[in-house]
């Protein structure tokens, strides 16, 4: 495809997120609402940063807004102004229940991902359903309205984009700067990945008018670990990181006992998955990461390799092109064995085209 006939088509698609934005703005303009904000299981740093920004300044013009999170956030966000307000569910809570029933607006990021709360949304059928988010793919017929970009580096630009356009940015203060930021930092690995646009930075310059403090931020989310975490990292990279396929893939499986071993927290194995990708040759990395439930899956890629097709393929899972995640609810053994097979499968088949 040629610049010019990208750009066209880039420009046609932001015109038709501008009308679904101006749709939003006939919603949140008709009086005070109850909205909660509900994010995706497993909540990353542009999950929650995107929801306590988009809280805040909802609040800020009148509307009653709860957030919502399917399970726990990691440790390094506990530092964030107003997390403390994000209600971790875990199922069969009345008081969040009821929160959930009487919600007119119920606003994603991911309506698929939801685990035990997923119950309690689907029963209340009267509140509609928004949907912002930069994921790939999201279902179609669940919501009443979808601002999706998968074009977006983040959810929080996103959200950006969408306050500027309604209500300018005079109403985002120093603390839903600060967790724009977070978001937008956290998703684009620190400003290294793709999408990283003229006007995402424009909208940055904004965050740092707002006054936020970019060490201390990049400090309190990468730079706050435990010594066993720093210590749970040597041990994956001597001990478990496999390589395969010619060199190609690299796969690294963490079983309960290896993380308890380690006085494991949620959030340590943040990152870890994005280490193999440092050797030069390697396409693909993925991470197993065992817990009570299932094995969770972390998969990365490099360029053209498509790790949401692979998550979706094999592993009911899915996500980005060069970052997605799915799940197994096979033994650690039987996970790792699927995965080898699919992997070759899968660089078999790319060969071929
Ligand atoms: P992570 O490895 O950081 O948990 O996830 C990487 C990316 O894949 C994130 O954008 C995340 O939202 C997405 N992702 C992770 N697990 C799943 C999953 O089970 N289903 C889908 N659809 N996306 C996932
Ligand atoms: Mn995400």
């Amino acid at each position: 495809m040629f610049p010019g006939k990208f750009h066209y088509l880039r420009n046609t698609f932001m015109m038709q997120i501008e009308s679904k934005v101006e749709k939003l703005r006939q919603v949140l303009g008709q009086g005070p609402k109850n909205i909660i904000i509900v994010s995706h299981t497993n909540p990353d740093g542009d999950a929650v940063g995107s929801s306590i920004a988009w809280a805040h300044v909802l609040r800020a013009i009148g509307h009653s807004v709860g957030i919502i999170v399917p399970n726990r956030y990691p440790n390094f966000l506990e530092w964030m102004y107003g997390v403390e307000e994000v209600l971790v569910y875990k199922g069969n809570e009345p008081e969040a229940d009821e929160t959930i029933r009487q919600a007119e607006i119920i606003d994603f990021n991911r309506i698929d991902r939801l685990e035990a709360l997923s119950d309690s949304i689907y029963t209340n059928t009267d509140a509609l359903r928004i949907l912002i988010d930069h994921h790939l793919d999201p279902p179609e017929n669940e919501y009443g309205l979808m601002i999706s970009d998968p074009a977006s580096c983040s959810t929080s630009y996103l959200v950006y984009k969408a306050i500027e356009q309604l209500f300018g940015t005079d109403v985002i203060d120093k603390h839903s700067a600060e967790a724009l930021y977070v978001g937008i930092m956290t998703d684009t690995g620190n400003f290294s990945f793709s999408y990283l646009t003229a006007d995402l930075f424009r909208a940055v310059a904004v965050l740092v008018e707002k006054g936020i403090d970019i060490p201390r931020i990049n400090s309190a989310v990468y730079n706050s670990y435990s010594e066993e975490r720093m210590r749970l990292l040597g041990y994956v990279l001597i001990n478990k990181m496999h390589i395969i396929e010619n060199g190609m893939v690299a796969y690294i499986p963490l079983k309960e006992n290896e993380l308890r071993r380690f006085n494991f927290q949620v959030g340590d194995s943040e990152g870890f998955v994005n280490y193999p990708l440092s050797i030069g040759d390697i396409k693909m990395s993925a991470m197993f990461l065992q817990t009570r439930k299932y094995i969770r899956i972390s998969l990365r890629s490099r360029g053209g390799i498509d790790v949401n097709v692979f998550a979706r393929k094999y592993f009911d899972g899915g996500g980005h092109k060069n970052a997605a995640g799915g799940k197994s609810f096979d033994t650690m053994e039987k996970t790792v064995e699927r995965f080898k097979a699919a992997a070759a499968e899968f660089f078999s088949e790319m060969k071929n085209d």
